[in-house]
């Protein structure tokens, strides 16, 4: 908020023609900020928890909705990051407004924020209210192996599935699927597993790691922690694909 009391969102970039964000085609809203440090991010520069472009909600959806012909009858607004949650005052009131309009919503998000202590699981209640779909990009079940790959531990990220599983919440899970990283059989099966615990998931889908924001990571000056580490084959998503028992 600022010092009107008006909510403000702090967005990074916008895409007004996304295609992998969601189902059908969609807006997509990246916001700014987020305290995980995935090695393979490809947007670092959503990182720093101030800046961006300063946008009321209203404002925001007026512009959204200049797209809404390319949406039809399965499209959107996608809201991404970043971590969306970090914002969620302003989330809120978007969605809230874009449901006022008949949109579909959708929020894509790695869970970090989630607790069940308050004040965030009240609002985070009101937020789900205004969201038809949550996409979380699973990084890791094993604990160990999500905090060495983003430095946080995931067992709030596992119980905000749980979550959402139990209020009825549509859910597709998602994986980044990094040769040598997150593609171990043993960790591809246990997430199987935990999808399968789950009532809500309608989809899980492999995003195959690419090095398109690397050049990123060497503008920030920051070293890339998987310098030499190619995006998976065609081979090894099939293999991943199998396990996890998806058919395409
Ligand atoms: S959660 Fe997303 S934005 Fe945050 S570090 Fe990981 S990949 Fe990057």
């Amino acid at each position: 908020m600022n010092n009107d009391n008006k909510i403000i969102g702090h967005i990074h970039s916008h895409e007004t023609f996304g295609l992998v964000d969601g189902p059908g085609v969609r807006y997509v809203v990246f916001l700014q900020g987020c305290r995980m440090r995935c090695q393979y991010c490809h947007n670092p520069e959503t990182w720093a928890l101030s800046g961006g472009e300063e946008w009321t909600p209203e404002a925001l959806l007026q512009r959204c909705l200049r797209y809404r012909p390319y949406w039809k009858d399965n499209g959107g607004i996608t809201v991404s990051g970043g971590e969306p949650l970090l914002q969620m005052d302003f989330l809120t009131q978007f969605f809230r407004l874009a449901k006022g309009q008949g949109v579909h919503t959708t929020l894509d998000t790695a869970g970090n924020p989630f607790t069940r202590e308050q004040p965030f699981l009240g609002k985070f209640e009101t937020l789900m209210q205004y969201t038809d779909l949550v996409m979380l990009d699973l990084k890791q079940t094993d604990p160990a192996a999500h905090k060495s790959l983003t430095g946080w531990d995931n067992g709030n990220i596992l119980d905000m599935a749980r979550w959402l599983s139990d209020h009825s919440k549509a859910m597709w899970i998602r994986r980044v699927l990094v040769p040598g990283l997150t593609d171990d059989e043993g960790e591809l099966s246990g997430l199987r597993r935990f999808v399968d615990s789950l009532l809500t998931v309608e989809r899980l889908e492999i995003l195959p790691y690419h090095t398109m924001g690397l050049f990123k990571w060497e503008k920030l000056g920051i070293p890339y922690p998987l310098d030499g580490v190619e995006p998976p084959t065609e081979e090894q998503i099939k293999k991943a694909e199998t396990v996890l028992g998806i058919q395409n």
